[in-house]
């Protein structure tokens, strides 16, 4: 079911009209303090994201991306700096408001899947569902959509250690996509997948963005990165620069899309 057939339903929640702004960041700073060790991860980061705007973030190894996604979930609190999602500043939530936000308008695929190992792979995809509103019948038809777009269907019943790795990440991405979150916030997604199952999420990340999704992920991978609408670059904590993909004519010289720095 397409996020337009849903139009009129409370369910999923309407994040706003295209060209408006999603996400901004005004300079975000995280700085962790550990043992006597201070490390600025990230250093006055200023992004912006459209609705409906798929953006990448790269960069070396240590550069913050990993850090900045989680400072934008809530899942970690910004130092300095402000976060404004969907209108609202919200760097100043409490742990318990960031749940509730998180739950209508942000899902999260991380590194490590975090899936709940007491629940079916089924429950797993469903519950983002239901806590944001859908009725079950929903939910399951949500479900069943992604888990066929992914190639696992018959792992629905499976609790979650039986799968492989890479059927955890599919999971994972599933659960993410589940309540059709405003903002979809995914730390390497095809990182341990082989290049079939990378083709499986590549395809659903490009539906969903065809479809309206928003998204800003972090990928080192060039063919991931290559869907997104802008790559910004990340290094030492700060944006080091944030490029527009311009789509080249194949004819004109068999490349499919070139960067072109902005500004
Ligand atoms: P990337 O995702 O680009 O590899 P990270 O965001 O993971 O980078 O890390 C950025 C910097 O912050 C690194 O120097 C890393 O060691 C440090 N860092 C990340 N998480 C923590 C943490 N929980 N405590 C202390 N330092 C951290």
């Amino acid at each position: 079911m397409s996020r337009s057939a849903r139009k009129g339903s409370s369910w999923p929640p309407q994040p706003g009209p295209a060209d408006t702004v999603l996400l901004r960041t005004s300079k975000l700073v995280k700085v962790y303090r550990a043992d006597g060790v201070t490390v600025e991860a990230i250093r006055g980061v200023d992004i912006e994201l459209a609705v409906g705007e798929f953006v990448a973030v790269m960069g070396p190894s240590g550069s913050g991306k990993s850090t900045l996604l989680h400072v934008l979930g809530g899942l970690e609190p910004a130092t300095a700096g402000e976060i404004w999602l969907l209108g609202e500043q919200v760097d100043g939530l409490s742990t318990a408001g960031w749940a509730i936000l998180r739950r209508r308008h942000v899902g999260f695929v991380f590194q490590f899947f975090n899936l709940l190992s007491n629940m079916t792979v089924a429950d797993n995809v469903e519950l983002p569902a239901l806590l944001a509103g859908a009725t079950p019948r929903q939910a399951r038809n949500r479900r069943e959509e992604l888990l066929a777009e992914l190639g696992i269907s018959d792992k629905a019943n499976a609790a979650p250690a039986r799968l492989s790795g890479g059927e955890q990440q599919r999971v994972a991405l599933a659960r993410a996509l589940a309540n059709e979150p405003s903002l979809l916030l995914a730390d390497e997604p095809t990182g341990n997948l082989d290049s079939s199952n990378t083709r499986d999420v590549l395809r659903l990340l490009r539906r969903a963005h065809a479809d309206g999704q928003s998204i800003l992920m972090v990928t080192h991978d060039a063919r991931v990165a290559s869907l997104a609408d802008r790559v910004i670059n990340l290094f030492d904590g700060m944006v080091a620069d944030d490029a527009r993909m311009v789509p080249v004519p194949r004819r004109v010289n068999g490349v499919g899309d070139i960067l072109e720095l902005r500004g």
